[in-house]
């Protein structure tokens, strides 16, 4: 295997040799004092780079810069950044890591601790992105999208008098379909769509995999040809045995400017398909002049979204949320509506996805938030009955580090507390940065908001990561209920219901038009429903006039104590922690006892004897070394012994010294935390170990479940 190329960046020359003299065996090193032009560098050749260490012992504010920097475009997700500094307190670590810094390491650093976390965090990123860049995709031995390109591009010259298009494919519930019926079925799937796809292209025409469910095809142009073949196509890969309809779409980009470049050409084609997401009935696209158009139309909303939101062009609308069980008012979404002077009333439809895209959600957002707020502190003065009212959080909102203190802010402006407010967080975000998004949500549910997860099941996320996830409510997809009421999506809602109620989410579906939408929940013990079958959006003061005619449950807004149960029972598998001191377990116990089963021992000999016992559940040990009986490095080497023990991570506590932490990483263990504890941090590392851990096991299955095909 190529070595990848580690990047060190420190203006101490001592210091930036001995790290490099460290990480030479395994990496590139390539080093710099200073960190102009630095992402300018990792940009030419990202692929490469398999992490950075950056020290900000000297220039904090060069260093944030950097980070910031790799942050805003992107990189940071792909080559991950560890600081070090010789100057930092707590408080400089929790600010490096909250701004996307992967670990942080404080000077003077013991050498085996750097290149174990190093070698975690590196293996966390490649199990995440691995088989991208191969020439052929291992799974279906289609070609990988950069070969793709290069053959397509041949092909065109080769041929220039032929027509070709470019079709991309697209699978709208796979990640549904691989959670109900297993990884393997999911690969099994696309195997056979590839075969599928084989059959149909001829000489001279190409096929290829990008990533998960997308293929992409190079095909000569005949327009009715062309939709015969993928209508067979369709059809086809529906035979598969698998009880579920797959939904299939294909954008189409008929190549007619061939100075492109074929990636721009695939993008088109992506950029089709796009527009018939979620659109039932509907699989094929072509590229056109409307979305030509479309990108025309953005432009002139991008030039005028400014002075809208100065001009108060924006309006917050308030959607009703019902208690099924008791029928009465128990919370409310905002939601907001666009008055254009030109282009009239505007739904967020029209303008959502863009100020996503172009970062202006996030001014459109804290709008939202402040004037919800105005209302209910309004309400409150009134007299009005309350509930809480949910608020839309764009995943852009999350990644900027002052988050939580300008919401914070903006309630404490209003005399507000956090439970009168929700936040409702996109499936989606979670998908794309988890690691960031489970660490503010959960300093978010500590303040004590509500945290629902909204648009659930839209295709994205996967069941496995549920219950993870720091949250309260689970909001269902409109699609679930909008979606044909056949006996198979029936059953695949009662599940997901039964899912979420079993982790002890509460759920909410929206979208609801019709009695027997409500029937059928009330059927599936939902416990919430928001739709215009009770009432549409209005605007705040027909808002008002509605809560005061109708039942309205007010206690719904002390949500808190629910909060803390639900975190009580969130617990998956088993913290193990081993000490001999009374207080250093209540540390770690009630740090997370929301999050794992806590189990005590208080020396290695009685944890052995547990773990001999239990070792399948165990998902994480938090060790001691110096115990009475059996000290912690003796249960290691037991535990070394025997192969079923090595699915434990095993995170060392103790006092530091040279000695006692090579001796930890040369006897097993994952990860060494140095007492006395910082809990904000061990957090991050639990998960961290946790994270890679699991990573390292899906990874292992997976490959097991490849060679069997
Ligand atoms: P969402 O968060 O999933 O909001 C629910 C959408 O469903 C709203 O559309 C609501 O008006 C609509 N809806 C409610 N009941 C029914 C029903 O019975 N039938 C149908 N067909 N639709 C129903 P809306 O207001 O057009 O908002 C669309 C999306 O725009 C929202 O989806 C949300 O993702 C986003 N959005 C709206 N306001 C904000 C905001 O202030 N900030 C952010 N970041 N996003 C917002
Ligand atoms: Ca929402
Ligand atoms: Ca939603």
């Amino acid at each position: 295997m190529n070595k990848k190329s580690v990047l060190i960046i420190d203006d101490n020359i001592y210091d930036r040799d001995s790290m490099a003299e460290l990480l030479r065996d395994d990496y590139i090193i390539i080093e710099s004092d200073d960190t102009d032009n630095i992402v300018r560098k990792i940009e030419t050749d990202i692929d490469n780079f398999a992490a950075v260490i950056l020290d900000v012992t000297n220039d904090e504010q060069a260093g944030y810069a950097f980070l910031h920097e790799m942050k805003r475009k992107g990189y940071i997700k792909r080559v991950p950044v560890i600081v070090t500094s010789g100057a930092g307190d707590e408080e400089a670590e929790i600010d490096a890591l909250s701004m996307g810094a992967s670990d942080f390491l404080r000077k003077p650093y013991n050498p085996v601790i750097v290149q174990k976390r190093l070698n975690n965090i590196i293996d966390l990123r490649e199990n995440v992105s691995t088989g991208q860049h191969s020439k052929k995709d291992p799974l279906t031995g289609l070609y990988s999208e950069e070969v793709f390109c290069s053959k397509a591009a041949q092909l065109l010259e080769e041929y220039p008098d032929t027509e070709y298009a470019i079709v991309y494919s697209d699978m709208e519930n796979f990640q549904l379909l691989k959670d109900l019926f297993g990884e393997n079925a999911g690969s099994n799937i696309l195997v056979y769509m590839a075969r599928v796809f084989k059959h149909f292209i001829s000489k001279d025409e190409l096929c290829g995999r990008m990533e998960a469910d997308h293929f992409i095809l190079f095909l000569k142009y005949d327009e009715d040809s062309l939709k015969d073949n993928l209508e067979s196509i369709v059809n086809i890969i529906n035979d598969f045995p698998v009880n579920m309809t797959i939904r299939i779409r294909f954008g189409i980009y008929k190549i007619e400017d061939r100075t492109m470049s074929v990636h721009a050409m695939c993008n088109r084609a992506i950029l089709t398909v796009d527009t018939i997401k979620g659109k039932y009935g509907k699989h094929i696209a072509f590229y056109d002049k409307k979305i030509w158009e479309q990108q025309v139309y953005e432009q002139e909303i991008v030039n005028c979204m400014e002075d809208a939101l100065k001009e108060k062009q924006f309006k917050v609308y308030f959607q009703p949320k019902y208690d099924l069980n008791s029928e009465r008012v128990a919370g409310a979404e905002a939601l907001v509506r666009w008055n254009h002077p030109t282009k009239g009333f505007m739904n967020p439809a029209e303008f959502i996805q863009l100020f996503e895209k172009n970062g202006f959600i996030t001014e459109l957002d804290k709008f939202v938030w402040d004037t919800t707020c105005s209302y209910i502190e309004e309400w409150i003065k009134n007299g009005y009955p309350i509930v809480p009212v949910s608020v839309n959080v764009s995943r852009t909102d999350i990644y900027n580090p002052d988050f939580i203190e300008i919401i914070l802010d903006i309630i404490n402006r209003h005399h507000l507390e956090p439970e009168h407010l929700h936040l409702e967080i996109t499936e989606t975000a979670y998908t794309e940065n988890p690691q960031q998004i489970i660490e503010t949500v959960k300093k978010l549910k500590l303040i004590g908001f509500v945290i629902e997860m909204d648009d659930f099941g839209s295709g994205y996320s996967s069941l496995n990561m549920l219950n993870e996830l720091p949250i309260d409510i689970l909001k269902l997809d409109m699609g679930f209920v909008q979606g044909d009421l056949s006996l198979n999506s029936n059953s695949i809602l009662s599940f997901i219901i039964g899912l979420a109620k079993w982790m002890d989410y509460a759920v909410v579906a929206e979208g609801i038009e019709t009695e027997e939408q409500i029937q059928m929940l009330r059927n599936m013990d939902c416990n919430f429903v928001q739709g215009y079958y009770y009432a549409k959006p209005m605007p705040p003061d027909e808002f008002e006039a509605y809560m005061l005619k109708h039942n309205v449950d007010c206690d719904s807004t002390d949500a808190s104590t629910d909060i803390e149960e639900l975190r009580f029972k969130k617990s998956q598998g088993i913290m193990l922690i081993v000490d001999d001191l009374a207080l250093n377990r209540k540390i770690l116990r009630e740090s997370f006892e929301g999050y794992f089963k806590i189990i005590e021992k208080e020396n290695g000999a009685e944890a052995f004897e547990y773990i001999k016992e239990n070792y399948k559940d165990i998902e994480v040990i938090m060790l001691d070394l110096v115990m009475p009986v059996m000290d912690g490095f003796t249960l290691m080497k037991q535990l070394r012994l025997d192969d079923k023990y090595s699915n434990m991570p095993i995170i060392v506590t103790s006092q530091g010294g040279d000695k006692s932490v090579e001796k930890s990483f040369e006897l097993g263990a994952t990860d060494f935390v140095e007492k006395p504890y910082n809990v904000r941090i061990i957090f991050h590392r639990v998960q961290n170990v946790i994270m890679a851990f699991k990573n390292a096991r899906m990874n292992s299955d997976k490959n097991t479940n490849k060679s069997n095909i």
